[in-house]
C-alpha cells in the first residue's frame, strides 16, 4: 500500500507491481497529477536523464525538456548561466506531464488506485508495517509522522505562454530564497518564495518591477501559497519512520541548497520499492543518495545565508570577475560536483 500518487509514489508502485506485488495507491486528490494547490506547475532541475531512467527502471526522458537559456540575476545583474543537464518538467494531469507518463506505466503494470482517500493521523496505528508514505511537501503528514520541517511562503503565478524552455532565477535581499520562472509545454510557472518568513506584497512589487524592467514580462494572476519542506536539520533524511517507508521528499531525499526535489524523488521512489523486499540494501542505497546532505545543509546555514543576505556583495564580486570568469567558475564547480554526486547529474552545491 502506498499513500500519495505523486512522482515518487508512482515510481515505487510501478516497480513493485512489475515485481509481482499487488499494489494499491491511495491519493487524497480526486485524480493523479500531484497536489491541486501547486499543480499544474513547471519545475526546473539538474538531472542525468539516461542514468536516472536506468536506475528507476522507467524511461522518463519524454517528460524532461532541455532548458535552453538560464539567467541568474543578482538584483538586475545578469549571469547567463551555462545549461547542460538541466531540464524543465511539468507536474499535472495533462498528457505532457511526468505524472501522466508514470501513471500510464502504473496502469500497464496493474497498479490499483483509490482517489479521494487521504492518509489521516488516526489511520497510522492500523496501517501494516512497510506501508509506503509518499505525501510530498505536506505539512499535516510531517506533523503526523514527526518529521521536522521548515515552513515556506510564496507568491505563485502561472498561465499560457508562447515561447518555451527559458528560465531565470532572481535573488534580492528582500527574501532569503529566490524567484524563478520556467517556460515549457506552452505554459509558464513563476514562484517567489522564502523560508520562515512571509513574502510581502512589497517584495512581490519589487520582483514584478524587476520582471518588467529587465525581462519585459508582466503578470497579474498571483496567488499566495504556503508549504513545508524537510530541511530543518542536518539529519532530516530518514528512510524508515515508525515502521513505515518514507518515499520522495518526505524521506528528506532532496537538495537542501536550492530545494531541488525532482531528482531525489525519482531515485527515492525506487529505493522505497527496494525497501519492501530488501530493507538492508534500501538503507544502503538511501545513505548513498543522501550522503552529502548534512555537509550541504551546514554550508547553506553557515556560509550561504550570511552571503545571501548581501546580494550587493555577490553582485560586486561577479562584476569584478566579469561574466566570462564567473561562468567559467560556475562550470568548473558544476563539473567537479557532478563527478562526486550520488544522484546522477547533480551539481557541486547539491547534496546529491
Ligand atoms: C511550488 C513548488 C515548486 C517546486 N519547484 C521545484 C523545482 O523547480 N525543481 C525541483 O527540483 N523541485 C521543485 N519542487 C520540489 C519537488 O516538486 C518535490 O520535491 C517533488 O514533487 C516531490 O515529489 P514527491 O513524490 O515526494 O511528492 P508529490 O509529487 O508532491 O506527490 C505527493 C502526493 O501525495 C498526495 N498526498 C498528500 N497528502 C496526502 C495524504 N494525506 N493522503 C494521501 N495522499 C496525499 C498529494 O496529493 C500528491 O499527489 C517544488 C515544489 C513545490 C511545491
Amino acid at each position: 500500500m502506498i499513500y500519495g500518487a505523486g512522482m515518487s509514489g508512482l515510481i515505487a508502485a510501478c516497480n513493485l507491481a512489475s515485481e509481482g506485488y499487488d499494489v494499491l495507491v491511495r491519493e487524497k486528490e480526486s485524480s493523479w497529477g500531484g497536489s491541486s494547490v501547486f499543480n499544474p506547475s513547471l519545475h526546473t532541475t539538474p538531472l542525468d536523464v539516461p542514468a536516472t531512467s536506468e536506475y528507476i527502471g522507467i524511461d522518463v526522458s519524454h517528460a524532461f525538456k532541455d532548458v535552453s537559456t538560464l539567467s541568474i540575476y543578482l538584483h538586475d545583474y545578469k549571469i547567463p548561466a551555462p545549461v547542460f543537464m538541466a531540464y524543465h518538467v511539468e507536474r499535472s494531469s495533462r498528457p505532457s506531464s511526468l505524472d501522466a507518463l508514470l501513471y500510464d506505466k502504473c496502469v500497464q503494470a496493474g497498479v490499483k488506485f483509490e482517489f479521494n482517500t487521504a492518509l489521516r493521523k488516526q489511520d497510522l496505528e492500523s496501517l501494516p508495517e512497510g506501508t509506503i508514505i509518499a505525501c510530498g511537501l505536506n505539512q499535516a503528514a510531517y506533523d503526523d509522522l514527526g518529521i521536522p520541517y521548515k515552513e515556506w511562503c510564496a507568491w505563485m503565478a502561472r498561465g499560457e505562454a508562447e515561447h518555451d524552455n527559458d528560465a531565470w532565477i532572481w535573488m534580492d535581499e528582500c527574501i532569503n530564497e529566490y524567484g524563478y520562472i520556467s517556460y515549457c509545454n506552452g505554459m509558464y510557472y513563476n514562484l517567489l518564495f522564502a523560508y520562515g518568513q512571509e513574502v510581502t506584497r512589497d517584495d512581490l512589487d519589487k520582483y514584478q518591477a524587476f520582471m518588467k524592467r529587465v525581462e519585459g514580462v508582466e503578470e497579474d494572476n498571483w496567488e499566495y501559497v504556503r508549504g513545508a519542506a524537510p530541511v530543518v536539520s542536518p539529519d532530516n533524511p530518514q528512510l524508515v519512520r515508525d515502521g513505515f517507508i518514507m518515499c520522495g521528499t518526505m524521506s528528506g531525499c532532496l537538495d537542501p541548497f536550492m530545494g531541488f526535489g525532482i531528482s531525489g524523488s525519482l531515485v527515492s521512489g525506487k529505493v522505497a520499492a527496494i525497501a519492501v523486499s530488501d530493507p538492508a540494501r534500501a538503507q544502503e542505497e538511501f545513505e548513498r543518495f543522501t550522503r552529502n546532505y548534512a555537509k550541504v545543509y551546514n554550508f547553506k546555514q553557515e556560509v550561504w545565508y550570511p552571503l545571501r543576505a548581501r546580494v550587493d556583495i555577490l553582485e560586486d564580486l561577479a562584476n569584478i570577475l566579469g561574466p566570462e570568469r564567473t561562468i567559467k567558475l560556475f562550470i568548473e564547480g558544476l563539473r567537479k560536483g557532478r563527478k562526486h554526486s550520488a544522484i546522477p547529474g547533480f551539481g557541486v552545491l547539491s547534496c546529491n
